[in-house]
């Protein structure tokens, strides 16, 4: 690899990698920048930026490839240019485009087989967190690789964390907190919905909630434990309990004349298990069902 001109390059300037290469910049970083519609780059140039005229000319400029755009297959696009994969040698790329943890897998074996160190990373922030403590990114990877790395991409998310040494674990663990917050802001709507359905401010139900979320995050570590060592057997609550009140839910629902989807598919997913015999066990065990490859079906059009 010949003498690179800056400390890191930034793949990708939509509205993530933007703010990415930006915090870099203020950092006091030399940062070059490429992105396919040339014109995105022009706003970081007067921050200082170098702007690549290739991507090529992007790659050789740097030790470090930071990439973010939509997906995978964006990022092949880019890579597997003629010329640009033979440039990969020694370098280190950190892929924080979002995708499966089975594309990590893929990308990491490409990579890797062209000289590459690669890690793959998982943004938990806004762009316009990005730069400050609040943010988080994931990533996962070989340890040194991490550890060398961890000095620059710090510069981008206060909540740097390792994922571990399997290249999956840092998109497994995003896609399993999507899991969570795709019921949290489905519950919660559904919730506000109720309340205004009743004439109470969705506001008021929202202090109401998180007046309550040190009981959830306690409920949270509860769940994993319980679930890590299959321990549902000495429930405060049980499977048929807590399956009944949501069935009550659809009739609420109905009865103040709102939808019924989400208490629809929660009471079915909960009817499913008493009929596979986990009715007295802890709420949690819910989890027997949905990791039967069937569970669901037809579900998602
Ligand atoms: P965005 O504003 O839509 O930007 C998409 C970027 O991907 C653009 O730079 C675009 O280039 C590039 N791109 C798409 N297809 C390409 C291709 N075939 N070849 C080369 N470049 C291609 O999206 P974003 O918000 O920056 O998100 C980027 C990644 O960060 C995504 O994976 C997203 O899930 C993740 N993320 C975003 C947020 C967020 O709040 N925005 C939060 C966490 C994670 P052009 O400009 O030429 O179209």
């Amino acid at each position: 690899m010949e003498h690179p001109k800056c400390d890191v390059t930034v793949l990708g300037l939509g509205r993530m990698g933007s703010a990415l290469a930006g915090a870099f910049l203020a950092a006091g970083k030399t940062v070059a920048v490429w992105n396919r519609s040339p014109e995105k780059s022009g706003a970081l140039a007067v921050l200082g930026a170098r702007r690549a005229r290739s991507i090529g000319e992007a790659v050789r400029a740097s030790p470090v490839l930071v990439i973010c755009v939509s997906d995978y297959t964006a990022t092949m696009d880019m890579l597997g240019r003629e010329g640009v994969a033979d440039m990969l040698d020694g370098r280190l790329i950190v892929q924080l485009s979002s995708g499966t943890s089975g594309e990590a897998r893929m990308l990491a074996a490409w990579a890797t087989a062209r000289g590459a160190v690669y890690l793959d990373g998982a943004i938990s922030a806004w762009p316009s967190q990005i730069g400050t403590p609040g943010a988080s990114i994931l990533v996962a990877g070989p340890q040194g690789a991490f550890d060398s790395a961890a000095p620059l991409l710090r510069w981008l998310a206060g909540g740097l964390a390792h994922a571990g040494p399997d290249i999956g674990h840092a998109k497994a663990l995003f896609s399993a907190a999507l899991a969570y917050f795709a019921g949290h802001w489905i519950g919660f709507s559904h919730g506000a919905a109720v309340c205004e359905a009743e004439g109470i401010d969705a506001g008021r139900f929202g202090e109401m909630m998180a007046a309550l979320s040190p009981v959830f995050a306690e409920d949270m570590r509860h769940m994993g434990q319980v679930i890590a060592t299959r321990s549902f057997g000495d429930p405060e609550s049980t499977i048929a309990s807590v399956g009944a009140d949501i069935a009550r839910l659809v009739d609420v629902s109905r009865e103040i004349g709102i939808g019924t989807a989400f208490p629809g598919f929660a009471a079915a997913t909960f009817q499913q298990a008493v009929d596979a015999g986990y009715g007295a066990l802890e709420h949690c065990a819910v989890v027997e069902v949905l990791q039967k490859p069937g569970s669901g079906q037809g579900e998602h059009r």
